[in-house]
Protein backbone atom coordinates (compact mmCIF):
# COMPACT_ATOMS: atom_id res chain seq x y z
CA UNK A 1 0.00 0.00 0.00
CA UNK A 2 3.01 2.57 0.65
CA UNK A 3 2.31 5.74 2.49
CA UNK A 4 -0.65 7.81 1.29
CA UNK A 5 -0.24 11.30 0.88
CA UNK A 6 -2.99 13.66 1.41
CA UNK A 7 -4.16 16.44 -0.34
CA UNK A 8 -4.66 20.32 1.64
CA UNK A 9 -8.50 18.74 1.02
CA UNK A 10 -8.21 16.14 2.63
CA UNK A 11 -6.03 17.54 5.78
CA UNK A 12 -8.81 19.86 5.93
CA UNK A 13 -11.21 17.34 7.06
CA UNK A 14 -8.52 15.52 8.97
CA UNK A 15 -8.31 18.94 10.86
CA UNK A 16 -11.80 19.06 11.42
CA UNK A 17 -11.99 15.29 13.17
CA UNK A 18 -8.81 16.23 14.89
CA UNK A 19 -10.64 19.25 16.45
CA UNK A 20 -13.55 16.41 17.57
CA UNK A 21 -10.85 14.16 18.99
CA UNK A 22 -9.33 16.96 21.01
CA UNK A 23 -12.68 18.36 22.10
CA UNK A 24 -14.02 14.77 23.53
CA UNK A 25 -10.76 14.62 25.43
CA UNK A 26 -10.94 17.69 26.58
CA UNK A 27 -14.40 16.94 28.28
CA UNK A 28 -12.97 13.87 30.06
CA UNK A 29 -10.16 15.76 31.30
CA UNK A 30 -12.73 17.46 33.49
CA UNK A 31 -14.74 14.22 34.28
CA UNK A 32 -11.62 12.38 35.59
CA UNK A 33 -11.82 12.40 39.38
CA UNK A 34 -11.45 9.74 42.06
CA UNK A 35 -14.65 7.98 42.32
CA UNK A 36 -15.67 7.89 38.67
CA UNK A 37 -15.70 4.13 36.93
CA UNK A 38 -13.84 3.79 33.36
CA UNK A 39 -17.16 3.05 31.71
CA UNK A 40 -18.94 6.18 32.51
CA UNK A 41 -16.12 7.61 30.96
CA UNK A 42 -16.79 5.77 27.71
CA UNK A 43 -20.45 6.53 27.70
CA UNK A 44 -19.51 10.31 28.34
CA UNK A 45 -17.11 10.38 24.82
CA UNK A 46 -19.61 8.57 23.03
CA UNK A 47 -21.93 11.06 23.95
CA UNK A 48 -19.71 14.09 23.31
CA UNK A 49 -18.94 12.54 20.30
CA UNK A 50 -22.53 12.23 18.78
CA UNK A 51 -22.99 16.05 19.62
CA UNK A 52 -19.74 17.08 17.32
CA UNK A 53 -20.91 14.88 14.61
CA UNK A 54 -18.05 12.35 14.71
CA UNK A 55 -18.50 8.64 15.02
CA UNK A 56 -16.28 6.24 16.89
CA UNK A 57 -13.75 4.43 15.49
CA UNK A 58 -12.55 2.16 18.05
CA UNK A 59 -15.39 -0.19 19.25
CA UNK A 60 -15.31 -3.26 16.70
CA UNK A 61 -12.04 -2.44 15.13
CA UNK A 62 -10.40 -6.38 15.23
CA UNK A 63 -13.49 -6.51 18.27
CA UNK A 64 -12.42 -3.92 20.45
CA UNK A 65 -15.23 -3.70 22.85
CA UNK A 66 -15.55 0.06 23.71
CA UNK A 67 -15.03 3.36 22.29
CA UNK A 68 -12.28 5.04 24.55
CA UNK A 69 -9.09 2.87 25.42
CA UNK A 70 -8.49 3.39 29.31
CA UNK A 71 -5.67 2.87 30.58
CA UNK A 72 -5.01 2.55 34.60
CA UNK A 73 -1.19 3.03 36.66
CA UNK A 74 1.13 -0.02 34.82
CA UNK A 75 -1.53 -0.44 32.10
CA UNK A 76 -0.12 1.14 28.85
CA UNK A 77 -2.31 1.16 26.16
CA UNK A 78 -5.79 -0.87 25.20
CA UNK A 79 -7.78 -1.05 28.44
CA UNK A 80 -11.25 -1.88 28.40
CA UNK A 81 -13.55 1.13 30.02
CA UNK A 82 -15.86 -1.26 32.62
CA UNK A 83 -16.35 -1.46 36.38
CA UNK A 84 -12.93 -0.03 37.74
CA UNK A 85 -13.31 2.74 40.05
CA UNK A 86 -10.71 5.10 39.63
CA UNK A 87 -8.88 5.95 42.85
CA UNK A 88 -7.19 9.34 44.08
CA UNK A 89 -3.33 8.96 43.27
CA UNK A 90 -3.84 6.69 40.03
CA UNK A 91 -3.04 7.76 36.86
CA UNK A 92 -5.18 7.21 33.88
CA UNK A 93 -4.73 7.23 29.72
CA UNK A 94 -7.13 8.04 27.95
CA UNK A 95 -6.76 7.32 24.22
CA UNK A 96 -9.68 8.34 21.87
CA UNK A 97 -10.43 8.01 18.27
CA UNK A 98 -13.04 9.13 15.63
CA UNK A 99 -13.94 9.33 12.01
CA UNK A 100 -15.83 12.68 10.35
CA UNK A 101 -16.35 12.42 6.51
CA UNK A 102 -14.23 9.21 5.69
CA UNK A 103 -10.99 10.47 7.89
CA UNK A 104 -10.01 9.63 11.12
CA UNK A 105 -8.11 10.98 14.16
CA UNK A 106 -6.27 9.20 16.83
CA UNK A 107 -4.97 11.32 20.03
CA UNK A 108 -3.87 10.43 23.86
CA UNK A 109 -3.39 12.34 27.37
CA UNK A 110 -2.37 11.08 30.13
CA UNK A 111 -3.85 12.41 33.75
CA UNK A 112 -3.35 12.27 37.49
CA UNK A 113 -6.86 11.25 39.36
CA UNK A 114 -6.92 13.77 42.19
CA UNK A 115 -3.16 14.15 44.05
CA UNK A 116 -0.73 12.28 42.51
CA UNK A 117 2.72 11.20 43.54
CA UNK A 118 5.75 13.64 42.59
CA UNK A 119 6.87 10.47 40.56
CA UNK A 120 3.51 9.83 38.49
CA UNK A 121 3.67 13.79 37.91
CA UNK A 122 7.42 13.90 36.26
CA UNK A 123 6.61 10.66 34.41
CA UNK A 124 3.20 12.43 32.84
CA UNK A 125 4.89 15.80 32.21
CA UNK A 126 7.85 13.97 30.51
CA UNK A 127 5.73 11.80 28.32
CA UNK A 128 4.05 15.24 27.03
CA UNK A 129 7.19 16.45 26.48
CA UNK A 130 8.06 13.52 24.77
CA UNK A 131 5.76 14.00 22.03
CA UNK A 132 6.64 17.10 21.97
CA UNK A 133 10.04 16.30 21.22
CA UNK A 134 9.14 14.31 17.94
CA UNK A 135 6.67 16.59 16.92
CA UNK A 136 9.17 19.42 16.79
CA UNK A 137 11.65 16.79 14.92
CA UNK A 138 9.10 16.47 12.27
CA UNK A 139 9.57 18.29 8.75
CA UNK A 140 9.75 17.83 5.05
CA UNK A 141 13.17 16.63 3.81
CA UNK A 142 13.56 15.12 7.41
CA UNK A 143 13.07 11.07 8.03
CA UNK A 144 10.89 9.37 10.35
CA UNK A 145 14.01 8.40 12.39
CA UNK A 146 14.30 11.79 13.32
CA UNK A 147 11.31 11.80 15.07
CA UNK A 148 11.63 8.76 16.62
CA UNK A 149 15.29 9.66 17.66
CA UNK A 150 13.92 12.46 19.57
CA UNK A 151 11.37 10.88 21.48
CA UNK A 152 13.65 8.22 22.74
CA UNK A 153 17.03 10.36 23.64
CA UNK A 154 14.20 12.72 25.62
CA UNK A 155 12.62 9.61 27.39
CA UNK A 156 16.01 8.30 28.42
CA UNK A 157 17.76 11.44 29.01
CA UNK A 158 15.11 11.30 31.88
CA UNK A 159 15.34 8.29 32.87
CA UNK A 160 12.23 6.41 31.39
CA UNK A 161 11.68 3.80 28.73
CA UNK A 162 10.12 4.17 25.66
CA UNK A 163 8.05 0.97 24.91
CA UNK A 164 9.09 -0.87 21.34
CA UNK A 165 6.03 -2.79 21.20
CA UNK A 166 3.93 -0.51 20.30
CA UNK A 167 4.41 2.14 17.59
CA UNK A 168 2.54 5.06 16.05
CA UNK A 169 1.52 4.89 12.92
CA UNK A 170 0.22 6.77 9.77
CA UNK A 171 -3.57 7.93 9.67
CA UNK A 172 -6.11 8.78 7.46
CA UNK A 173 -9.08 6.61 5.94
CA UNK A 174 -7.59 4.26 7.95
CA UNK A 175 -6.76 4.40 11.38
CA UNK A 176 -3.67 2.38 11.08
CA UNK A 177 -1.66 3.33 7.53
CA UNK A 178 1.67 3.08 6.57
CA UNK A 179 4.59 3.71 8.01
CA UNK A 180 5.21 2.59 11.43
CA UNK A 181 6.07 5.44 13.81
CA UNK A 182 8.23 3.75 16.56
CA UNK A 183 9.33 5.79 19.73
CA UNK A 184 13.11 4.63 18.89
CA UNK A 185 15.01 4.82 16.06
CA UNK A 186 17.95 6.41 14.68
CA UNK A 187 18.10 10.12 12.90
CA UNK A 188 18.37 10.47 9.05
CA UNK A 189 17.41 6.90 8.69
CA UNK A 190 13.85 5.43 7.91
CA UNK A 191 11.52 6.83 5.03
CA UNK A 192 11.61 10.51 3.88
CA UNK A 193 8.98 13.20 5.50
CA UNK A 194 7.03 14.82 2.69
CA UNK A 195 3.95 17.25 2.75
CA UNK A 196 0.73 15.70 2.85
CA UNK A 197 1.83 12.56 5.41
CA UNK A 198 -0.25 12.37 8.05
CA UNK A 199 0.98 10.59 11.21
CA UNK A 200 0.10 9.75 14.57
CA UNK A 201 2.62 10.01 17.51
CA UNK A 202 2.33 8.59 20.39
CA UNK A 203 4.84 7.96 23.09
CA UNK A 204 4.35 5.47 25.59
CA UNK A 205 7.04 5.92 28.74
CA UNK A 206 7.61 3.54 32.08
CA UNK A 207 9.28 4.51 35.14
CA UNK A 208 10.77 0.57 34.52
CA UNK A 209 11.39 -1.50 32.07
CA UNK A 210 9.93 -1.54 28.50
CA UNK A 211 8.83 -5.25 28.13
CA UNK A 212 5.23 -5.52 28.02
CA UNK A 213 2.62 -7.83 28.87
CA UNK A 214 -1.32 -8.74 27.36
CA UNK A 215 -3.79 -9.19 30.27
CA UNK A 216 -6.00 -11.80 30.20
CA UNK A 217 -8.92 -9.74 28.18
CA UNK A 218 -6.16 -10.45 25.42
CA UNK A 219 -6.57 -6.45 25.03
CA UNK A 220 -5.37 -4.34 28.03
CA UNK A 221 -1.29 -3.70 27.65
CA UNK A 222 0.97 -3.55 31.00
CA UNK A 223 4.12 -3.14 31.87
CA UNK A 224 5.68 -6.50 32.31
CA UNK A 225 7.52 -5.25 35.69
CA UNK A 226 4.38 -3.40 37.28
CA UNK A 227 5.79 0.01 36.56
CA UNK A 228 4.15 3.28 36.20
CA UNK A 229 3.21 4.35 32.47
CA UNK A 230 2.01 6.99 30.34
CA UNK A 231 0.80 7.57 27.00
CA UNK A 232 0.52 10.89 24.79
CA UNK A 233 -0.92 11.10 20.98
CA UNK A 234 -1.80 13.80 18.59
CA UNK A 235 -2.44 12.86 14.93
CA UNK A 236 -0.20 15.73 12.94
CA UNK A 237 0.16 16.45 9.42
CA UNK A 238 3.60 17.40 8.05
CA UNK A 239 3.36 20.57 5.91
CA UNK A 240 5.52 22.37 3.30
CA UNK A 241 6.79 24.67 6.85
CA UNK A 242 6.93 22.16 8.59
CA UNK A 243 4.26 20.15 11.14
CA UNK A 244 0.82 20.77 12.31
CA UNK A 245 -1.35 19.18 15.40
CA UNK A 246 -4.26 18.35 13.98
CA UNK A 247 -5.91 17.02 17.81
CA UNK A 248 -5.63 20.23 18.82
CA UNK A 249 -8.70 22.72 20.10
MG1 LIG B 1 -2.79 5.63 17.68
Amino acid sequence: MGIIIKSDEEIAIMRQVGRIVAAVLDVLKSEVKPGIKTEELDVIAVKELEKLGGRPSFKGYQGFPANLCVSVNDEIVHGIPGKRVLREGDIVSLDFGAIFDGFQGDAAVTLGVGDITDEAKRLIETTGAALDAGIAAAHPGGRLGDISSAIQHYAELKGYSVVRQYTGHGIGREMHEEPKVPNFGVPKEGPLLKEGMTLAIEPMLTTGGWLTRVGDNHWTVSTSDGSLSAHFEHTVAITGGGVEVLTAL
